[in-house]
């Protein structure tokens, strides 16, 4: 008997993950000095952490001996008050992938359908695989639009949860507030959408599901810390969403699965509201540089609300690879069905100029 035998289906089923490259790896395996790498693989946060996350992380670690409080009653005291809504609407993980995973052990089975778009987050189709249950996947739209009338047609009587992103990732595309209220109320009973709001926090106004939640529409909004607030190492996520809904993913959760300095980073860091504020003008201002740069060069980009872009380059991989070798880690999305595309996370206004003159030396522009 082989170990795959004995195994469940469902993690044989999982496509590898290809996360960015660490600095560190990518200057080993090149021969490359790793304080002269950028990386704007994995949308990051090129300015940091905010510096009231980092002094109550700091402060957090001098209490290392401790469990942290499994409930995280600080962290979520504090969400319910940023968002006007009850502590038992708020569970918090380990990133918000974390949470898509506990919403999988919560509501998948064999037999049961996700329905997500192509080229969207690959955590969707990793998650609904693991569990056995069948991912339907929606073309997108022109522009590589995301068409929610296309999602909620895919929906089907078997259909547990539709997975969606706005702004998308690798994409970049928004939805409308419009839009996304239209295809909750269009789901039927059985069904809940799983709302990605990673990048929400770098639009002027983003959507508020709030008004959803309280007329009864099956939805949870997931947010994270990795991206403006710059906590990615840490691992912090948190989803939010009617009372009862919680109440069932918090039984798939482990009791400690939150770090204490990650909850502490991340109840500091809603305090830090001006970091988020300069966080997104500096991103507003670096893809201004970015799309001006790629125009210049003759380069298609998708204009994208996230802080990445993704633009069209012939060969993605290639192009990866050359930049690499001069330094630039970036992310080809060919494993995403765009193999003529590369994204590009917003860098500091120097990370993005190194990046456009390195990208018109590789396509000799
Ligand atoms: C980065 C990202 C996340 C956040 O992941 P964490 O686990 O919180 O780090 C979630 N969804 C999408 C679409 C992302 O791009």
């Amino acid at each position: 008997m082989t170990y795959a035998e004995l195994a469940n289906q469902g993690i044989l089923t999982q496509p590898v993950y290809e996360a960015g490259k660490p600095i560190d790896q990518v200057a080993r395996e090149l021969g490359l000095d790793p304080a002269g790498i950028v990386k704007l693989a994995s949308n990051e946060n090129p300015l940091g952490p905010s510096p009231k996350a980092l002094a109550a992380a700091k402060r957090a670690l001098d209490e290392a001996q401790l469990y942290p409080d499994g409930g995280y009653y600080v962290l979520r005291e504090r969400l319910a008050r940023k968002w006007g809504l009850g502590m038992d609407q708020f569970i918090i993980g380990d990133g918000s992938n974390e949470i898509l995973e506990l919403l999988g052990h919560a509501f998948l089975a064999p037999g049961v359908e996700c329905v997500m778009h192509r080229s969207s987050f690959i955590v969707y189709k990793l998650v609904t695989l693991m569990f056995g249950a069948t991912p339907v996947e929606v073309p997108l739209g022109p522009g590589l639009r995301q068409d929610l009338q296309a999602l909620a047609a895919a929906v089907t009587p078997r259909t547990r949860l539709v997975f969606l992103a706005s702004p998308a990732n690798p994409v970049g595309v928004a939805n409308t507030e419009e839009e996304i209220a239209a295809l909750v109320r269009a789901l039927p009973p059985q069904v809940i959408l799983v709302f990605d709001e990673a990048y929400a926090e770098y639009l002027e106004r983003a959507p508020d599901m709030r008004p959803l939640i309280a007329e009864g529409r099956k939805v949870i909004a997931l947010r994270t810390f990795s991206k403006i607030y710059g906590l990615a190492s840490l691992r912090v996520g948190y989803g939010y969403a009617a009372r009862e809904l919680i109440a069932v993913v918090q039984r798939a959760r482990q009791p400690f699965n939150v770090n204490g300095v990650a909850a502490a980073a991340a109840t500091a860091a809603l305090d830090d509201e001006e970091f988020v504020t300069r966080c997104r003008a500096a991103n507003r201002a670096g893809m201004a540089q970015l799309e001006e740069g790629l125009a210049r060069l003759g380069l298609e980009f998708v204009p994208g609300q996230g802080n990445f872009i993704l633009t069209k380059v012939g060969d993605g991989v290639a192009v990866f690879d050359a930049l690499q070798r001069l330094g630039l880690i970036t992310r080809p999305v060919k494993g995403y069905g765009l193999p003529e595309w590369l994204r590009i996370s917003v860098g500091t206004p120097e990370q993005n100029a190194r990046l456009l003159a390195a990208l018109a030396q590789v396509l000799r522009r």
